[in-house]
């Protein structure tokens, strides 16, 4: 028994921190990203069909297989502007950031992606994109943007198609409302992301915390956990999720019948 107890106690360490002091986080479960049609991404030596493909790649290879959270990726296209402040503005972090001048990235709903030359936003090369809710009612995120270097020494033309998905899969998971992650192994670590093969345990917790399911869309129906599945996402790890619950209720209820029995058969005999 003691040792059944003692597998059942995990400590859990949380190394991901969030974009919003609130926790802000997109109000539907499926969120389409874009790039703006006015960008031309000369610099950043990719083209904007290139890069729109990448990033739902790298969402579909990242934060779209998160069974235990519900927010889905999806595909947009391009964007329809003629704003040039996608292109040269300063990135603000919704309104509270008071500190933007004049000439800042509208509001946008979704997920936009553009790219940039701003020096506030992009003070050197080696800063590769910067990503941030901007459109953000309380505690709903109602749009993002996703900014790549495009200045004229960008080095995003470096990398290689997988290494910039995995460079744009971090950028979402940032306009998704997760912040930068302590863990090393995390995808939302600062640096080297390109080098990463899959989502970390703490970047599956951020994401699950600011998306969890609803007891609407996943509720564990009786004695062996059984889940009634939303349509739209791949639910191998809610299945196993609920197998083992089954499997752990079953094991907690053999073991209390057995101590029962124990206790009952020890006072029988000291009867
Ligand atoms: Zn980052």
């Amino acid at each position: 028994m003691k040792q059944l107890i003692l597998l059942l106690i995990s400590f859990k360490s949380y190394a991901f921190f969030l974009i919003t002091n609130n926790g802000a986080a997109f109000n539907s479960n499926k969120v389409k990203i874009y790039i703006s049609s006015n960008s031309t991404c000369t610099n950043a030596g990719w083209t904007k069909s290139d890069i729109l493909n990448m990033a739902v790649d790298g969402a579909k290879d990242t934060w779209n297989k998160v069974g235990r959270a519900d927010i889905t990726v999806k595909k947009g296209g391009e964007y329809n502007t003629s704003d040039g402040d996608f292109l040269t503005g300063e990135l603000c972090v919704a309104d509270s950031d008071t500190t933007c001048a004049a000439g800042t990235v509208p509001k946008v709903s979704n997920i936009i992606i553009a790219c940039n030359n701003n020096g506030t936003n992009f003070p050197s090369n080696s800063v590769l994109a910067i990503s941030a809710p901007n459109n953000i009612s309380g505690t709903k995120i109602r749009g993002s943007v996703i900014l790549l270097n495009d200045r004229a020494d960008s080095q995003l033309g470096s990398f290689s198609k997988s290494e910039m998905e995995k460079i744009l899969a971090h950028e979402i998971g940032h306009a998704l409302g997760i912040g930068h992650s302590e863990d090393k192994d995390a995808f939302m670590y600062h640096t080297e992301i390109q080098n990463k093969s899959k989502l970390a345990k703490d970047d599956i917790y951020a994401l699950s915390h600011l998306y969890p399911y609803s007891i609407d869309d996943m509720s564990c129906l009786g004695f062996l956990g059984s889940i009634n599945y939303p349509s739209n996402k791949n639910y191998w790890n809610n299945g196993l999720m609920a197998l083992s619950i089954g499997f752990l209720s079953i094991i907690l209820a053999l073991s209390f019948f057995q101590y029962a029995w124990a206790r009952l058969s020890n006072n029988q005999q000291k009867v």
